[in-house]
């Protein structure tokens, strides 16, 4: 499928010393499933699948693709070549390639196109056959500066003085869980932790996130009757600038978590699941705190949403309809092209027939690496009456927009239009 297949890949089979995965690997590569086993692991690391599902039946193996946050399927293959296969993956991990029942799990790691890449395999019977997950792991930065998650700079211009004035009350950070909740979060305490103050997060025992640097994480143990709260009062005696609570469990602790902040002057920075700012807003008060202390301690909302990029290589220009722009609210005369993926498949041939190869760069999925798409609510005194006075999501998403708002979706079309990502993905995004 790739003319790059023929590039060469080193392994380096799972071995405790040099000599046992040289002898190891020795044994493994006159194997009939080298062959396919070397393209297969050179098609993960080409479409830089973090995942990949392989699911043997009697028949076939059916294997997917997870790129990027999606599911890609692969390539239907008779069960015959996907059990040479797997023999291969299973004694490069140092699994024992007859064992189909028991899960197993192994390592082994690969050099190709002069990067290092490690693998680990997985593999578990289940009733109708077998399943088997591939994990690649590049060590490659994780993705948690707000200004790479590709935060605009004038959002962050409107945001940094709301971090660091020691005035600011409540921050509240939202995303979906799997889609950059997580990557939100850690952004967000990024761009604090750029000035030379002092921050604690809150976490549960044993739910540690990955820690920022400068950042530190105070545990608590709910299974000894600790909440939030219990580590507060040692806490105080270091004078932190901000405390950051990584759950709001209920409406007893965000009234304390105020209390705390007004009290001793803590910017607080919290979070909670939400598919939008209002949404956000919205769950928090479902969680019945005190609303009127709420709405005067919350100074700004945040949400973030991870979006594919368009493969710069193989995007396709295109004359949106005239209808496409009035839908998406973009200026007819000066959008002359918008852009969609170039989706490769097998078969495909160009206007002379001849077939066309998968693109270099992204392996012919169309897109290539994801970014933030954010949103930033401020909340003023106008927005603070309607939360309280009228929860509800349209009335209050009507106001911010007649303030000036730009919506999760507003973000996106500028997006769109700057040609860093398509329309397809956008709504995917934005509906789910
Ligand atoms: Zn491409």
């Amino acid at each position: 499928m790739f003319d790059d297949l023929q590039l060469p890949i080193e392994f380096t089979a799972a071995g405790d010393t040099p000599e046992e995965q040289k002898t190891n690997l020795k044994i493994v590569k006159p194997s009939p499933g080298f062959e396919p086993a070397s393209e297969l692991v050179v098609e993960i690391i080409l479409k830089d699948a973090n995942v990949t599902v392989m699911d043997f039946s009697a028949q076939k193996v059916v294997t997917r693709f997870q790129i990027d946050g999606m599911w890609h399927a692969g390539a239907p293959m008779e069960r015959e070549t996907g059990d040479y296969i797997l023999a291969t993956l299973k004694q490069l991990a140092g699994l024992d390639y007859r064992e189909r029942r028991q899960r197993q799990e192994g390592q082994f790691s690969t050099l190709y196109r002069k990067q290092k890449q490690k693998f680990k395999v997985v593999s578990q019977g289940i009733q109708t056959g077998e399943r088997v997950a591939i994990y690649l792991d590049y060590k490659r930065p994780p993705l948690d500066k707000a200004l790479d998650l590709g935060m605009r700079e004038r959002m962050l211009d409107q945001l940094r003085p709301i971090l660091n004035d020691q005035n600011t009350g409540m921050v509240l950070v939202s995303g979906l869980p799997g889609e950059g909740y997580t990557t939100a979060w850690r952004g967000v305490l990024d761009a604090c932790d750029r000035l030379t103050r002092d921050y604690f997060v809150m976490e549960e025992k044993g739910k540690l996130e990955p820690e920022v640097i400068n950042i530190y994480p105070v545990e608590f143990d709910p299974s000894q009757g600790e909440t939030a709260m219990t580590p507060i009062p040692q806490l105080l005696l270091k004078e932190p600038d901000v405390l950051a609570f990584t759950d709001l469990t209920g409406g007893e602790l965000i009234n304390d978590i105020i209390d705390l902040s007004n009290n001793k002057k803590i910017p607080i920075f919290t979070r909670i699941p939400g598919k939008h700012c209002v949404d956000a807003l919205l769950r928090v008060l479902l969680l019945k705190p005190d609303v009127k202390k709420f709405a005067e301690s919350l100074t700004c909302v945040l949400s973030m949403r991870l979006i594919r990029l368009l493969c710069n290589n193989c995007r396709i220009p295109y004359q949106p309809h005239p209808t496409l722009l009035q839908k998406l609210g973009l200026p007819g005369g000066r959008i002359a092209e918008l852009y969609k993926p170039m989706v490769y498949q097998p078969g495909m041939v160009d206007e002379n027939d001849i077939e066309i190869e998968p693109c270099s760069e992204c392996a012919g999925i169309g897109y290539r690496g994801r970014t933030g798409l954010f949103e930033m609510l401020t909340i003023n005194d106008d927005l603070r009456r309607a939360i309280v006075k009228t929860p509800q999501a349209n009335k209050i998403s009507a106001l911010a927009k007649h303030q000036g708002h730009i919506s999760l979706q507003m973000e996106g079309i500028v997006m769109v239009a700057a040609g860093r990502t398509s329309v397809e993905e956008l709504q995917r995004v934005l509906k789910s």
